[in-house]
């Protein structure tokens, strides 16, 4: 069968992967000069599987009035960007902040998560591939006893899940990562996750891109996408700035920008861009910077190791399709680096970042079937979407082959917003 893919970021390249696999004749298309350009390019470089569930949960409407409120605050909205596409969108994410909601969105995203870790584990087995990869765990550092207490909670979830953990006070966490020795008054205490992992998304997507073009995947890049056109209840082809490419099947893997064109089908996904940023810097002295990830609880800012950079990633800022690059933003992230890790990389050097995480506002993103016997999704991965991203790959690759999926599909398609 040929498949067309459109969009090559972390998720439409896991697709092609596992559709050229199963035999497909596969197709990816992008606007980018090469692949993970976009979302993909410079995440905060977790794989964690522990720490998916979704933003939406009691309580939140209430810290976020508290964020917003805040200097160096982990969530913002940008006032001037705010149109009735983010109304509603705003809308539907508070209706998923009750109890009932979170429990059912959390055990499908896990769902998802985990069994996107073991395809990790099976494609490194697999593959001889290089990301930075590192498979030492994540720890999120606590810098008051309330957030140890309130970690309670997160806690009974993980149990409840049968994800491993361990609760650690400070000397535990210094143990864990020897750099935290130099700033120890900062922290309380902390709950690790060994079973999660780090590294470099970009790097994975291109090595992973470079495995597909050996199954005889091909890349069209620098070619816009502009519409999706149908007959009946049938896609017939996709209008690019080449001219009409057809296929046997088409998925859409378009990130936040999968929401206006199947819009234009009568397709309606809610997902929504929640910008997010970065700062990439080069290691300067090794002793002082983390060895895996690192999350600050407070300013919710990850900080990982790659071999020779750190990354410290975070914010979710409501702006819509604004992808202006805001050097106020950059405070947030740049404080939790200097802070928790001062003397570890060349923040001169750093590169600054922003890409739009494409949220749904249950957390789960949409995978599977539509009204169209031959279009297929896989979007809305919004703040995990590298850690789900195998994992969606082989289920909509195994839905488009007509293979009984590995994990149990329930509550995973856009059906569950009818
Ligand atoms: C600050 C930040 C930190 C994050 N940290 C993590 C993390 O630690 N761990 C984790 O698992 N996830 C993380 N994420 C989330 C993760 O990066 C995303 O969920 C993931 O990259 C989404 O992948 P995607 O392939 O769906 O989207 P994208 O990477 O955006 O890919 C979509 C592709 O579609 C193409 N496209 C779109 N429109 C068109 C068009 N009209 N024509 C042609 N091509 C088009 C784009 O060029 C792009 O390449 C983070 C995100 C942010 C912003």
């Amino acid at each position: 069968m040929q498949v067309l893919v459109l969009g090559a970021g972390v998720v439409g390249v896991t697709s092609a992967w596992y559709l050229a696999k199963a035999g497909h004749e596969v197709t990816v298309i992008d606007r980018q000069v090469d692949v993970a350009l976009e979302t993909s390019y410079a995440n905060a470089g977790q794989i964690s599987p522990g720490y998916s569930a979704p933003w939406a949960g009691p309580g939140i409407p209430l810290k976020a009035i508290k964020w917003l409120m805040q200097d160096l605050a982990p969530f913002m909205i940008n006032g001037k960007e705010v149109d009735p596409q983010t109304l509603s969108w705003m809308t539907k994410m508070l209706t998923n902040c009750t109890e009932g909601a979170y429990h059912v969105n959390k055990a499908r995203m896990m769902r998802l998560a985990e069994y996107s870790r073991d395809c990790f584990i099976d494609l490194r087995n697999e593959l001889d591939i290089n990301y930075d990869q590192r498979t030492k765990g994540t720890l999120q550092v606590f810098r008051t006893q309330k957030q140890v207490d309130a970690s309670k909670k997160d806690i009974s979830v993980l149990q409840e899940c049968g994800v491993n953990f361990q609760v650690l006070d400070t000397e535990g966490c210094v143990e864990h990562e020897p750099a935290l020795a130099n700033v120890k008054e900062k922290i309380v205490g902390g709950l690790r996750l060994p079973g999660d992992e780090t590294g470099d998304c970009f790097k994975f997507n291109n090595a992973l891109a470079d495995e597909c073009k050996k199954l005889g995947v091909k890349f069209v890049m620098k070619t816009d996408i502009l519409s999706i056109n149908r007959e009946g209840d049938k896609i017939v082809d996709v209008s690019t700035s080449r001219g009409k490419m057809t296929a046997d099947s088409y998925l859409v893997a378009m990130g936040s920008y999968s929401t206006p064109i199947l819009a234009e089908i009568d397709v309606k996904v809610p997902v929504y861009p929640i910008k997010g940023y970065s700062l990439t810097l080069p290691i300067v002295d090794a002793g002082k910077a983390p060895t895996s990830t690192v999350m600050d609880e407070t300013y919710k800012v990850a900080v990982t190791r790659f071999d020779d950079r750190i990354r410290v990633g975070g914010t979710a800022e409501i702006a819509s399709y604004n992808k202006e690059l805001q050097e106020k933003r950059r405070a947030n992230v740049e404080f939790v680096v200097k802070d928790l890790f001062p003397g570890g990389g060349d923040i001169e050097h750093a590169e600054f970042w922003t890409g739009l995480r494409p949220m749904t506002p249950d957390g789960t993103p949409i995978l599977g079937e539509t009204k169209y016997s031959n279009l297929f999704l896989n979007t809305g991965h919004g703040t995990l979407g590298w850690t789900m991203s195998l994992g969606s790959g082989k289920y909509v690759a195994d839905v488009i082959s007509q293979q009984k999926t590995d994990i149990d599909p329930e509550g995973l398609s856009i059906a569950r917003y009818a």
